[in-house]
């Protein structure tokens, strides 16, 4: 009984493997049983940023002048038609939540051996709820996730809120999308991050103004200071 058991197992395993074989996202070479999404070569030859080694990283240098931060760290550099592009265009548009949160918990690991292995909470920056709605999820969240599991650092998800939306941020110059975004956030829980250092997390760094509205929300609590992470930096 036992054997037909494991037989059957056994049978629906292969034919699962025939019809959704576990292939690299990358490469699209069958990955072996330990691996996840990525196969070694691909995941060794991820363009990592390597910032977290460098505190005046061109990054943090983004930020200089308009919010204090202490470390401003992407784990991977954004090409245009690169790897990373296609990983960031899985997550959001394919819905692969748990792609983010696995390569949240590949850049916690890095994170891990850096300066930041001391942060006490982390935040996400949040979706606005039509976006949320539309998408089931928020990406920035499971990127934290990831990072606050590797990291075992707490989650602190209802720290801040997104009030307003308008429409899409990509077509904007920079001051129009600051208009857009700088009264876009409240602090609904200073008490939660009073007297911490918060690592911030997004997807993607570009202009900087969406972190930027979002930090300086989080520094209205007191005594607060504020590094910033995210996935990716154009
Ligand atoms: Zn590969």
């Amino acid at each position: 009984m036992l054997i037909f058991k494991e037989l059957k197992s056994r049978i629906v395993y292969d034919f699962l493997q025939l019809v959704f074989p576990r292939v690299c996202l990358l490469c699209y070479d069958t990955l072996v049983v330990q691996e996840r999404f990525l196969c070694l070569q691909c995941k060794t030859r991820l363009p990592y940023s390597h910032y977290w080694e460098e505190k005046d990283n061109p990054a943090a240098q983004l930020f200089w002048g308009r919010v204090p931060v202490e470390w401003v760290i992407p784990f991977l550099h954004f090409t245009k038609n690169g790897v990373v592009q296609h990983l960031i265009h899985e997550i959001k548009y394919n819905k692969r939540h748990d792609l983010a949160e696995y390569l949240g918990t590949l850049f916690g690991n890095v994170l891990n051996s850096s300066s930041l292995k001391m942060v006490d909470g982390i935040v996400p920056v949040p979706l606005h709820a039509s976006r949320l709605l539309e998408r089931g999820y928020n990406q920035s969240e499971k990127i934290a996730q990831g990072i606050s599991q590797s990291m075992n650092i707490p989650l602190l998800s209802n720290v801040i809120e997104r009030r307003v939306w308008k429409s899409s941020q990509t077509k904007r110059n920079r001051y129009e999308r600051w208009q857009n975004v700088k009264d876009a956030f409240q602090l609904v829980n200073r008490e939660a991050i009073a007297g911490k250092h918060i690592m911030l997390v997004d997807d993607v760094l570009t202009t900087g103004a969406t972190l930027e509205a979002c930090a300086l929300k989080i520094l209205e609590a007191e005594r607060v200071s504020i590094s910033i992470v995210t996935l990716a930096k154009a």
